[in-house]
């Protein structure tokens, strides 16, 4: 329902340490995301940021050694590959029900409108059926007694 367009830009603010065991990346991702509000389903766009904090393992050391690579990353020819964490931070801040407006009081039952563009109003008459039977014989009844 709400995701990174697939041009979107993901700005990084990372500091990036020299630590025994490989390379520490800290900081924060920000990225514009779009999609539509779960409510009345109008296009929202929204901005998430996510803090980083990423190990990345030299080829050989102890972590190395001792860990999956899917547990802690690696430095693979000298680089890091920055993308898969990114995209698995944004991706989890991601909200479950993004809303356009935090009241959003999304849509008509009846006739699927917003209520936001339909105003407080807006109401379609309902007669239950029932009593929309008994209103039609009480009329024939009123024609025939003149
Ligand atoms: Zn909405
Ligand atoms: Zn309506």
């Amino acid at each position: 329902m709400i995701a990174v367009p697939e041009d979107g830009e993901i700005e990084l603010d990372l500091l990036i340490e020299s630590v025994v065991e490989g390379l520490l990346v800290s900081g924060t991702a920000s990225a514009k995301v779009e999609g539509e509000c779960a409510r009345c389903l109008e296009p929202l766009t929204d901005e998430v940021e996510v803090r980083i904090t990423e190990l990345y393992a030299w080829p050989d050391s102890t972590t190395d050694e001792t860990t999956d690579e899917d547990e802690v990353s690696r430095i693979e020819n000298d680089l890091i590959d920055l993308e898969p964490v990114v995209r698995d931070a944004i991706v989890l801040a991601l909200p479950q029900a993004p809303l356009c407006e935090p009241d959003c009081k999304g849509l008509c039952s009846e006739c699927g409108g917003r209520w936001a563009e339909l105003g407080p109003d807006h109401g379609h008459e309902t007669i239950d059926p029932r009593w929309a039977a008994l209103q039609e014989r009480f009329s024939d009844d009123n024609n025939e007694e003149k």
